[in-house]
């Protein structure tokens, strides 16, 4: 998580929207068209959700008038689709807490940003994506120092002895980029198979009968402390054997899984760990707060990026009923609109 330092004022918003993945950015562009602003926040560091974390590669075949489309390329058109809004993303953080503040809301993140919301769109597909943990007794303390599940400064670990848990892509990747730099290197991984592509566990592989790396396959079975600091883990490798692995730094890349999170604790209405709303609006049952996409529930509900395309659109209008309840509202086409091409920045025809 990003740590900055807490703003003073909170940062004044029409509307925030918790997560950007393809239903929380298609929610900016349908607040864009009705003049209204968005910024959004999502706990990964970049932007689509589901669809960019999980399978960017795969391809979709259910988005209308799209006959094929690849999962991160829909987040690159939306992406391209919201640019005329400016919505301001705030990526690398978690919105931790959401409460009313008289008429409005304030939306806390874990990073110390604060937002004064008139309204809030809640578009958090399964929960917010977490780093499934080592999970070694008396680990916790050492988790963002010398347990890591990111790297977010490569240099600080050169010349470092490093142990790499996991056998996906990112172990795999780290392995290669920080064995020639770390003082010494282990990837332990559970299984002699491995997720990740092959020519990087060739090359892996390689470095390992040059006598520049370890690899064990085996799992974690303790830490070892020193003066209050990690010194290295105990692995136990498949046939029994146990390793103690002297380390300055253990890095564990087992992947991310959603988890509901912070969400559950905002008091609103819950249904089998979704939020439950009204299909006219998508309201939650607090007023200014809406559900759209895969974290809300309704009957018949159908968690489809299609469906959370459908919601935003409603959504919006609710949503500038809620904040300028004396405004008429009229349904304008894309088409034909000068004003809708105005904010879209479109000339006129
Ligand atoms: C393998 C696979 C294939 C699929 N194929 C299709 C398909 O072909 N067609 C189709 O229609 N659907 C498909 N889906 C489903 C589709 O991906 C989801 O319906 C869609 O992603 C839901 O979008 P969303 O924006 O509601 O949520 P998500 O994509 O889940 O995005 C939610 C975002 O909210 C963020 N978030 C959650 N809580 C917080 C918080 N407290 N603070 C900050 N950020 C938070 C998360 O980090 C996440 O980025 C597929 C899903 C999978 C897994």
């Amino acid at each position: 998580m990003n740590i900055e330092a807490p703003q003073s004022e909170p940062i004044l918003a029409e509307v925030v929207v918790i997560g950007a993945g393809p239903c929380g950015l298609f929610q900016v562009f349908e607040l864009g068209l009705l003049g209204i602003g968005a910024h959004v926040i999502d706990s990964l560091a970049h932007p689509g959700g589901q669809c960019a974390e999980l399978y960017p590669d795969k391809p979709i075949y259910d988005i209308p008038a799209i006959p094929v489309c690849g999962a991160q390329e829909l987040v690159d058109r939306l992406l391209q689709q919201i640019k005329p809004f400016n919505a301001p993303l705030h990526l690398g953080q978690e919105v931790a807490e959401l409460t009313r503040h008289g008429e409005r809301f304030r939306v806390r993140t874990s990073a110390g940003k604060l937002f004064d919301a008139g309204a809030v769109v809640i578009a958090g597909g399964v929960g917010s994506f977490q780093p499934r943990r080592l999970g070694l007794e008396g680990g916790e303390p050492f988790e963002g120092r010398s347990i890591l599940y990111r790297v977010r400064n490569a240099a600080e670990l050169l010349g470092k002895r490093l142990v790499i848990f996991g056998g996906g892509d990112s172990a795999l990747d780290w392995t290669l980029a920080l064995a020639p730099r770390a003082d010494s290197l282990t990837l332990v991984h559970r299984r002699a198979e491995f997720r990740a592509a092959p020519a990087s566990v060739a090359k892996m592989r390689e470095l390992v009968a040059a006598g520049r790396m370890r690899f064990i396959e085996g799992v974690a079975q303790s830490l070892i402390t020193a003066d209050g600091e990690v010194a290295g883990v105990r692995v136990r490798q498949s046939d029994g054997a146990i390793h103690a692995l002297p380390a300055d730094r253990l890095l564990a890349f087992f992947g991310l899984h959603p988890k509901l999170g912070p969400i559950a604790e905002w008091g609103l209405e819950l249904e089998k760990k979704a939020l439950k709303v009204d299909t006219e609006k998508f309201e939650t049952s607090v007023p200014g707060i809406f559900a759209i996409g895969d974290i809300n529930t309704y009957p018949g509900k159908k968690k489809l990026i299609l469906s959370g395309f459908h919601e935003a659109a409603l959504a919006a209008f609710a949503i500038q009923h809620h904040l300028f309840p004396q405004k008429k509202q009229f349904l304008q086409y894309t088409t034909t609109s000068p004003v809708m091409h105005k904010r879209l920045g479109v000339p006129d025809t």
